[in-house]
C-alpha cells in the first residue's frame, strides 16, 4: 500500500485506475504497462484501488479533475490509502523506474485536509443532532463528509432541483456546495451540515457561486455581479437568476452567506 506522502516506487500488487488522458498512451497500453510491472489495472475506483493516475480531459470543464478523482477523495476521507500521481510521473515510473511523487491536492482539497477529516472524530457524542430525522442522521454519522452532505441534502433522491436556478437535474449533476468555503470553516461550522451547504447544479450554478459571479442576499434571493468580467452570454444567464428565491434558504445560513458576500462575491 502506498504511504500518504511517500513517492510511489513500484506498481507491484497495486490496484491502478486511470482518469483522463495519459498523454498519447491509449488505455489498453496503459493497462499493459501496469501489468508488466506486476500491478493490477482496473477501470473503476473501488475499495481495492490504491493508485489513481491523473491525466487530463477536456470534459472537466470547471476543474482540473473528474468524477473518479472526486470518488478517490471521498475514499481517502473514509480512511482508505490511495495515492494520486500525474501522467508524467506514471510514465517515468513505468519507463524509467523513477519514483512518482504524489499529488498534494486531490479533487481540489489539500491531501493533509483529507486525511485530517478522517483522523478527526467527526461527530462527538455531545454534538447537537442536525435537523431531519434522528434515524437518518445516525445512519450517516460514520460516512465520509461529502457522502453525509449528499445524504442530508439529496435525501436519497435520484434527481432534485438546484437551489439556485430551480431546474431539476439527476443527482450526479448536483452537489451540496459549501456556502462558506470549506477550508475557511471551523470544525463546528463543518458539522453544521444542514446549513453549511446548499444543493447546486454542476451545469453552472455551483461554479458561478464558487467564483463569486452570484451570491445570495439576506432575504435568500440570488444577487448577480456588476463588477465581474462577464460576456454577453454569461450576462444573459446571470439575469435569469437575478432575484430568484433560493430553494431551502434559511436564516441559519446567514453567517455563511454573509462570509460569501464579503469575501467571494465580485460585487
Ligand atoms: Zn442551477
Amino acid at each position: 500500500m502506498p504511504q500518504l506522502v511517500a513517492p510511489v516506487k513500484t506498481l507491484r500488487n497495486e490496484c491502478v485506475v486511470f482518469t483522463g488522458k495519459i498523454h498519447d498512451m491509449v488505455r489498453r497500453d496503459a493497462f499493459r504497462a501496469v501489468r508488466a510491472k506486476r500491478g493490477k489495472p482496473n477501470k473503476h475506483v473501488n475499495d481495492m484501488t490504491t493508485i489513481l493516475v491523473r491525466g487530463t480531459s477536456p470534459f472537466w470543464q470547471y476543474r482540473d479533475y473528474g468524477l473518479k478523482e472526486e470518488l478517490v477523495a471521498d475514499k481517502i476521507m473514509s480512511g482508505l490509502d490511495i495515492a494520486v500521481i500525474d501522467a508524467d510521473s506514471f510514465l517515468n515510473l513505468v519507463r524509467h523506474n523513477k519514483p512518482a511523487q504524489q499529488a498534494k491536492t486531490i479533487a481540489g482539497i489539500p491531501m493533509s485536509e483529507l486525511v485530517s477529516i478522517h483522523d478527526e472524530a467527526l461527530y462527538a457524542e455531545d454534538e447537537p443532532v442536525p435537523r431531519g430525522s434522528v434515524d437518518e442522521w445516525t445512519g450517516v454519522r460514520n460516512r465520509p463528509e461529502q457522502a453525509q452532505l449528499r445524504t442530508i441534502h439529496l435525501k436519497g433522491k435520484a434527481s432534485a432541483k438546484c437551489c439556485i436556478c430551480g431546474n431539476k437535474f439527476p443527482a450526479s449533476l448536483l452537489r451540496p456546495s459549501h456556502l462558506k468555503r470549506r477550508s475557511e470553516c471551523s470544525n463546528r461550522e463543518k458539522r453544521d451540515q444542514s446549513n453549511i451547504a446548499m444543493l447546486m447544479c454542476e451545469t453552472g450554478c455551483n461554479a458561478m457561486y464558487e467564483r463569486g459571479f452570484i451570491s445570495i442576499n439576506n432575504e435568500g434571493e440570488v444577487v448577480i455581479t456588476k463588477n465581474g468580467q462577464t460576456t454577453v452570454d454569461l450576462r444573459r444567464k446571470l439575469k435569469e437568476l437575478r432575484g430568484r428565491k433560493c430553494r431551502n434558504y434559511s436564516v441559519e445560513q446567514e453567517p455563511y452567506l454573509d462570509w460569501h458576500r464579503r469575501t467571494v462575491f465580485l460585487g
